[in-house]
């Protein structure tokens, strides 16, 4: 009820602030019973205004109401409860209060400076006047319409309550008050005082509306003042039901295993949907005005604001952390914080997306200290070069990849384990922006997404003086973005210490030229004692065990067909190449026919173990630790022998995504598709005409 008030009145003081919300919970209000609710107007999120007689204002009937009877008798008699229901209904004279609720950039747009808002031949209230002995015939001096002198609607927001935008003396309370609306109360008797006139100057230099003066007696200002704290005080106790709401979204969304929450509030409706497993599913819908509530909720919850201004209606930045006050969201166990990003839409709505921030246990297990990589789903040649690289001194070790496919996770199991395994005798100093922990022992070093971005540029740069200073065995950089950053761990790297970072590339063997790409000298990039890993990782959808298809199944349809007789031809080569008899083989001269047996498909329908049949995620990646040959083939732009020479049984003996995808399509984790999606084909054109030809076409291999 009356949603509107405080959320306009928040949206007066700059834009923050919570909305309240229709959303649930309001069957207890105990305000219902005060203001009971009409349905036409509240269900439809509409503002609901008070309408009050001014003979009900409280006391005795005042002199208006015995001039001009109000319409249809109702309220007349006298000491009758100023909050009737029968006062909502809609009366003559009372038209507006049909209307439906401006928007908050309908209400923001009124702030601008509005002269044209003032009525055409509304009085100078400074001007001389009368003295207005009787209501009815100053109305008619105003020119304000007989037939609506009788009642006074009370809505919006109350601009001079205290707290509110319009700053004025306690006194000048007593003598007036102005709504939003433009409704001008001011007191008959002091229509002229200074402590009236400079508070319509004042209003009308912020560019609020102000209508003609309404001349009342000083109960009805009071009773203005008064219904306005009522309808606070309500307000107060639907915030707490739009909190409730958000707390409850946040558990739903840990609940499902969600990374995001995405929130669209546009074309009068708001879709809530998660993010699980990478994949969006649709969760709930609201209407656009409930989801507004939450957007801004959310807002008033959170802090460290980045945007340009105070408000949630322009793009924004912020976190939800718990515990720093009476008035912070209670976050579920296992979530650290919650990343929020507001944007607006170009059709008027809001978009807010969530990240929640998992601690290290929720993501690894309770014994995540003791974790290692192969959970994450390395393999075991993978594991062992993983564990090598952990052992080597110095050096860096660079993750790359899309953003969202894990490469965090990676890097802090792989610095947990680091850290388990030296005893803590390290110093380990996390840079990251924002900071996410998650490392036993390690120094968090916070750039925090909250300060604005050339604040940030400043901050960090600062951090990594201080961090040579320091004297580190390891740094963690979160990513290596730019030249600075690229400087930074080159000359960590130089002086012994161990770096771990993360890179924006698409493969493992892309990282040096992308090092290039910054700015970074070849001495120091094809050097493989400072860059001696390159780690490349994406993540796949697993295939639910419980309702997998076997792709015996479906090897007679035409639409699985070609993508079987891919995996055929790349397991073909995939384990010629690895099992070469000496160097120099070709790889095709060494095929067998590779075992489909357990090659599986999504059931799109899923079971009750999954969602559409896929479940949980697993990594498929490229580990390499470098050496001088395969650095000097790149420094030489090589790019094929050195990947021939990495891949080779007689060179380093590594393997490809694709590969690594290959193995988990043959054991029956992923499906081909979703990982020909992510890892890129099965196998190229001429690797099937070559498997086909020399192993012959088999239609039904896996019968
Ligand atoms: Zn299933």
């Amino acid at each position: 009820m009356a949603e509107s008030i405080l959320a306009r009145f928040i949206d007066h003081l700059g834009g923050q602030g919570p909305e309240p919300s229709e959303l649930s919970a309001l069957e207890d209000d105990p305000f219902e019973t005060l203001f009971p609710r009409d349905n036409g107007e509240t269900a439809a999120g509409k503002d609901v205004k008070d309408v009050l007689h001014m003979s009900q204002a409280g006391g005795p009937p005042k002199q208006p109401s015995m001039s001009t009877p109000p319409p249809g008798g109702q309220g007349a008699a006298p000491g009758a409860p100023p909050q009737k229901p029968m006062s909502r209904q809609p009366q003559h004279g009372g038209e507006h209060r049909s209307a439906p609720m401006p928007s908050a950039e309908a209400v923001r747009r009124r702030r601008v400076p509005l002269a044209s808002a003032v009525a055409p031949g509304a009085k100078d209230k400074n001007g001389a006047g009368q003295p207005a002995l009787r209501t009815q015939a100053t109305v008619e001096e105003s020119g304000i319409p007989e037939d609506d002198s009788s009642q006074i609607v009370f809505e919006g927001n109350l601009l001079t309550a205290i707290g509110g935008p319009i700053k004025i003396p306690q006194e000048s309370r007593n003598l007036c008050a102005l709504f939003d609306s433009g409704l001008w109360l001011v007191s008959s008797s002091h229509r002229n005082s200074p402590l009236v006139t400079s508070v319509a100057a004042t209003a009308r230099r912020m560019g609020f509306p102000v209508s003609p003066a309404r001349l009342v007696t000083p109960d009805v200002i009071r009773s203005a003042y008064n219904y306005f704290e009522r309808q606070i005080s309500s307000l107060r106790l639907d915030e707490n039901a739009v909190r409730r709401q958000i707390v409850r979204t946040i558990r739903a969304a840990v609940d499902a295993g969600a990374n995001d929450i995405h929130i669209e509030a546009s074309g009068g409706r708001t879709r809530l949907e998660f993010r699980v497993d990478g994949i969006m599913r649709q969760w709930e819908t609201w209407t656009q005005k409930e989801g507004e509530q939450f957007l801004s909720a959310v807002y008033s919850h959170s802090s460290g604001q980045s945007g340009a201004t105070a408000n949630w209606l322009e793009p924004q930045a912020a976190m939800l952390t718990p515990g720093s006050g009476p008035d912070t969201i209670a976050l579920p166990e296992g979530v650290i914080a919650v990343r929020c990003q507001w944007v607006p839409l170009t059709d008027g709505g809001r978009y807010l997306n969530m990240r929640l921030q998992y601690d290290s246990a929720r993501i690894f297990g309770e014994s995540f200290a003791q974790a290692d990589v192969d959970h994450l789903g390395f393999n075991q040649e993978q594991t062992e070069l993983i564990r090598f690289l952990r052992r080597v001194p110095g050096g860096m070790r660079i993750f790359a990849g899309p953003v969202n496919q894990g490469k965090t996770t990676t890097l802090r199991v792989m610095l947990n384990r680091h850290m388990a395994e030296t005893g803590m005798e390290q110093k380990c100093y996390m840079i990251e922006d924002p900071p996410e922990g998650g490392v036993l022992g390690a120094s968090q070093i916070g750039v925090s997404a909250t300060v604005k971005d050339e604040q940030r540029e400043r901050s960090f740069t600062e951090i990594m003086r201080c961090i040579l200073r320091l004297d580190p065995n390891i740094v963690m950089l979160g990513e290596t973005r730019d030249l600075q950053t690229a400087r930074f761990i080159f000359r960590l790297a130089l002086t012994g210490r161990q770096v771990y970072t993360t890179l924006h590339v698409y493969s493992a063997m892309a990282i040096p030229q992308r090092l290039r790409d910054l700015g970074a000298e070849p001495y120091l990039v094809y050097d493989h004692h400072l860059v001696c890993g390159m780690i490349c990782q994406r993540l796949l959808r697993g295939l639910c065990p419980y309702c997998r298809i076997p792709a015996a199944k479906v090897a007679d349809d035409p639409a699985y067909a070609p993508i079987i007789r891919r995996v055929r031809a790349g397991l073909a080569v995939m384990q010629a190449s690895r099992s070469l008899p000496r160097e120099g083989v070709d790889p095709y001269d060494n095929l067998h026919e590779p075992d489909l047996g357990n090659v599986h498909f999504v059931n799109a329908e899923g079971c009750r173990h999954c969602y559409k049949g896929r479940l949980g995620r697993t990594i498929v990646a490229e580990v390499i630790a470098t050496d001088a040959k395969l650095m000097a083939y790149l420094a030489d732009n090589r790019l094929e022998e050195a990947t021939r020479y990495w891949l080779s049984p007689f060179g380093l003996n590594g393997i490809t995504m694709a590969w690594h995808a290959l193995e988990k399509i043959r054991d029956g984790n992923v499906s081909p598709i979703d990982a020909e999606t992510e890892a890129g084909p099965c196998a190229t054109v001429k690797d099937v005409r070559m498997v086909e030809e020399r192993l012959g076409r088999r239609d039904k291999w896996v019968l």
